[in-house]
């Protein structure tokens, strides 16, 4: 009220995402899985019966108004708005004229570690809007047109994956999701005792972009060596041992590492999709442990500090498992604890990261 001089009609919460298993194979064809978290991107919504929206971020401590008669003209700088202006602009496509309102948005999400803020931002809105609107929109077309704002208008080219569990995120489950045909699946999680806890390095994801590129090249490196053996399209439709035994990819070591890690990884994600629906939880930390691993060594998007605190929190008591989550290069780890130790292991995890890093 104190922004827009009006209460809300209403208010929406939009999840981050956090990926349990399935790192950088989304590309190759494999399988990830995803769940929506706790915190996430909050909307306070009204109708304000101008031509315009009004948008108010508790985060920037800014206000914009973004003129709907003049949408199609607008040029993306770089700013925060530009997500909003991606959205309407998908939204126009289907239910021109779109009306006025005014917008206030909070979030407890940290930016750029790798729980897509940007996506949760995204949904979060265009679902308020049409909820509020009246628009016919379903939760998958919705997931589609706020990656088509990121790619097309924001200039991120950023898969489907976290638009899509923020849309279809369930309680108590998680997403087994082809993000190439979008075929999926929701995993019940039986956490009964444990908790998926997030620890974030607050290191900056300087490299990830680069390094992100560099590995989706190697990867397709690999695939046309093994493309010369195997009538394959992606990696992941190889198993490991056809990886294992093709020679002329053990000779180029770089590419065997990462075609390695890509198969071994779509392996996990089937492991860890059985172990989870059959209640084996231990078995699926077992998975996320060898899936670091593999991103450490085989793949490199690890660095020190997701390794510190990865080491450490395997090392308390009652954590079932623990990896780097997201790009790499930095953002945050995700693991299986032990409600009962969980403020003896947020403790153990702070102290072991600032006796080892500067963060
Ligand atoms: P990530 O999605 O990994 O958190 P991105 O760089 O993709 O990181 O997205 C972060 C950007 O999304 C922010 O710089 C900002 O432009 C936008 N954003 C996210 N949340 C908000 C918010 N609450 N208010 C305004 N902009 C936001
Ligand atoms: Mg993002």
């Amino acid at each position: 009220q104190s922004v827009f001089n009006r209460l809300p009609h209403a208010i929406y919460f939009a999840p981050g995402r956090v990926n349990l298993i399935g790192e950088h194979i989304d590309y190759n064809g494999g399988r990830v899985l995803p769940a929506a978290i706790s915190t996430g991107t909050y909307f306070a919504i009204a109708r304000n019966g101008a031509a315009r929206a009004n948008v108010f971020s508790t985060l920037f401590q800014e206000r914009k108004t973004i003129e709907l008669s003049e949408l199609l003209s607008i040029k993306a700088t770089g700013h925060w708005t530009d997500y909003i202006v991606g959205l309407l602009l998908q939204l126009n496509n289907s239910f021109a004229p779109l009306a006025g309102v005014d917008i206030l948005v909070a979030s407890d999400l940290p930016q750029n570690s790798g729980l897509s803020s940007s996506a949760s931002f995204t949904v979060g809105f265009g679902f308020a809007l049409c909820d509020l609107l009246g628009f016919d929109l379903d939760r998958v077309s919705l997931a589609l047109a706020a990656r088509a704002a990121e790619n097309d208008f924001v200039g991120v080219n950023c898969g489907i994956m976290d638009q899509f569990a923020i849309a279809m995120g369930k309680a108590d489950h998680c997403i087994e999701l082809d993000c190439s045909s979008l075929e999926y699946e929701l995993v019940p999680m039986h956490l009964a005792g444990y908790e998926i806890v997030i620890a974030n390095s607050m290191v900056p994801r300087k490299l990830a972009e680069s390094n992100y590129n560099l590995r989706r090249t190697e990867c397709e490196q690999a695939l046309n060596v093994l493309q010369k053996q195997y009538s394959v399209v992606h990696l992941c439709e190889l198993s490991a041992s056809q990886v294992e035994s093709c020679t002329e990819l053990r000779k180029a070591d770089v590419l065997w590492r990462r075609a390695r890690h890509a198969v071994n990884e779509n392996e996990r994600v089937y492991e860890s999709v059985a172990a989870l629906k059959q209640g084996r939880l231990a078995d699926f930390g077992i998975c996320m442990n060898a899936s670091h691993d593999s991103l450490r060594d085989d793949y490199e998007v690890s660095c020190p500090e997701l390794d510190v605190l990865v080491d450490a929190a395997r090392s308390i008591p009652g954590c079932l498992g623990s990896r780097m989550t997201g790009a790499g290069f930095g953002g945050c780890t995700v693991s299986i604890v032990e409600s009962a130790t969980l403020p003896e292991f947020s403790a153990r995890l702070l102290e072991a990261y600032a006796r080892s890093t500067s963060y």
